[in-house]
Formats: structure tokens, sequence, C-alpha cells
């Protein structure tokens, strides 16, 4: 019974990992075009963004913290780091603003166990504390290195990332805060925001009309199987402290390995039978010794 069991939780799993689909998004989902030649690295999309989610008070005046590279967290949703790409050249300095890349196919939201993270179709991944068992798959699973845990916080400790404000995106027409609080109040318009398809053409656009000013590269076009926040820079990525990596969605890689396992069905099945034979031979051992001393008694 047990090995009928065990054949029918894996022949329904081998179902599920075949029938497993990215979750795609619609063609209207929204995202953010960062044109990293723009920023000015003063920090006020990281006091919007503070402010707007009643993130711990912090000083954004002290621009020393741009000279290490910081990485978003628990008290932060996004942060702005300074790089120098072209040491030898006078004006060096390309200020990067980091924060979740809202992943079109979110390994986060792959790895969520319950399904507390979550790719909507209008594009933003969104988190729901209720079902956050606090197993922190997510934190492992992420290629960029984003969701945060708020291990301070001993009775209900969440996980934390940008939301792409969907609270508000998702709610209020875009004159009345409908927008990204960090895009919303960049004095430079580093970031655009609008449906992805669009801001992609937007992105060639600058490309090709500004030549020798961008690379031929917009990052989170095709990276991880695409992103909702996209990227324009004058450098190559990897100077700029961009993970450098493949198009293909890190779900889609783990369950290319689930389906090897799964359709490998057949040598855990004879484990299963060794290890059922084992177990059936000890039992008549142990049942003949009894019957062996039991006789010896008498
Ligand atoms: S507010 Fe705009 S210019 Fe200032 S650091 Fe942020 S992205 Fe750069
Ligand atoms: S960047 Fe990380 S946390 Fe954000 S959607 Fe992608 S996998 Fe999830
Ligand atoms: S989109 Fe919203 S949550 Fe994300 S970095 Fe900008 S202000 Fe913060």
């Amino acid at each position: 019974m047990a090995g009928a069991g065990l054949g029918t939780a894996f022949t329904s799993g081998l179902k599920k990992a075949r029938g497993a689909k990215p979750p795609g998004i619609s063609r209207d989902a929204v995202g953010v075009l960062v044109d990293t030649t723009l920023c000015i690295g003063c920090r006020k999309c990281e006091q919007a963004c503070a402010e707007r989610h009643k993130l711990p008070d912090r000083s954004f005046e002290d621009m020393t913290v741009l000279d290490r590279p910081r990485r978003p967290d628990e008290g932060a949703y996004t942060v702005v780091n300074k790089y120098h790409p072209d040491p030898g050249a006078s004006e060096s300095a390309t200020f990067v603003k980091f924060q979740c890349m809202h992943c079109v196919d979110p390994a986060c939201a792959s790895a969520c166990i319950t399904g507390a993270l979550s790719k909507q179709k209008s594009g933003p991944v969104t988190y729901d504390p209720n079902k956050c068992i606090g197993c922190r798959y997510c934190m492992v699973a992420c290629p960029f290195e984003i969701p945060a845990y708020e291990y301070h916080r001993a009775l209900v400790p969440k996980v934390r990332k940008c939301t792409l404000c969907f609270e508000y995106i998702s709610k209020l027409p875009r004159d009345k805060g409908g927008l990204p609080a960090c895009a919303q109040v960049c004095p430079m318009e580093v970031m655009t925001f609008g449906k992805r398809s669009n801001l992609l053409e937007l992105a060639r656009w600058k490309i090709k009309n500004n030549p020798g000013k961008y690379v031929d590269h917009i990052f989170g076009e095709h990276e991880v199987g695409g992103t909702s926040w996209l990227y324009l820079a004058s450098h190559p990525f990897e100077k700029l402290g961009f993970p450098n990596l493949g198009a293909k969605a890190p779900p889609r890689l783990t369950e290319s390995i689930q389906h090897a396992v799964f359709q490998g069905f057949l040598p855990p099945l004879a484990l299963f039978g060794i290890l059922g034979g084992f177990m059936w031979l000890t039992g008549r051992k142990k049942e003949t010794n009894g019957k062996n001393r039991q006789e010896d008694d008498q």
C-alpha cells in the first residue's frame, strides 16, 4: 500500500512538474525604466520610499554611505550605490538605484511553498504576510539577493522588499499618487513608470537616438526571463554592480532539474523496492528467531 501511495505521489508530482508553466504577465503589465545616466545620487528616492512605507527613520543627508555598495534590507526597500566604472575619466561616477526587480517569472514566488509571494498579472510581485511561515526560501532563491527578513522582530517577523508601490498604483490614478513614490519624487526623472512593453520601446529609442551614450543593452529585457524594472547605462552592467545572469528564469531551471528527477522515477522506485524487501526479510528473520527461541525454551 505504501508503495502504491508513493507511486501515486511520484506520478502526480511528475504530472504537476510537467504541467508547470511560467506565470505570464498581461500585455498591460507595468514596470519602471531607470536611466542611470541621469541619476545624481541625491537619495530622494530612498527617502520617499521610506516615508511612504513607514520604514524606520534614518538620515538621507549622509552621502558618504554611497561610497560602499549597499543592498536593500528590511529597513530600506531601495538603495542608491555609486560606482566608478571608468576610473581614468574625470567625470567617472555612476549612481544606480537598486530594489526588487519584480521578475516576470520570479524565483522567490516559485520557491515560496505557501504562496505568500505571487506575481500579479499587472507586473508587481506582492507579498502576503498572513501566508508567510518564515521559511525564507525566497531569500535563497532570489538571484538578486533582495528579500530581507525582520530578524529583530521576535513575534511576527516579515519578509520585506520593494512592493512596486502596488497598493498605490493599483488603486489610485497617476495624478492622485498612483505612481511609485521613488519615481514620483526623483528630481532628475531617472525613472519612467509605464507599461513594460512601452518602456522597452522607449529604451530602444533612447539607445538608437543617442549614439555613444548608452551601451546597447537593456538590463532586465531578457535577464532571468525578464524583469519589470529595466535599466539603461553608459557602461557595461557588470561594472555597475549588476549580476551577470543568463536569460533563463531560475524557476524554469529548477523545474528542468525536477523533471529530470521525476523522469528518473524508476531508480527511486527500485530503491523503495529494495528497502521494502530488506524490511520484509528483517521482519521474517525476527519472526523466525522468535519462533526458534520459543522452541528452544520448550
Ligand atoms: S531620486 Fe533620482 S536622482 Fe536622486 S538618487 Fe534617486 S534616482 Fe538618483
Ligand atoms: S528580484 Fe528577487 S525578490 Fe524580486 S521578484 Fe525577482 S526573485 Fe523575487
Ligand atoms: S516602487 Fe515603491 S516600494 Fe519600490 S522602491 Fe519605489 S517607492 Fe519603494
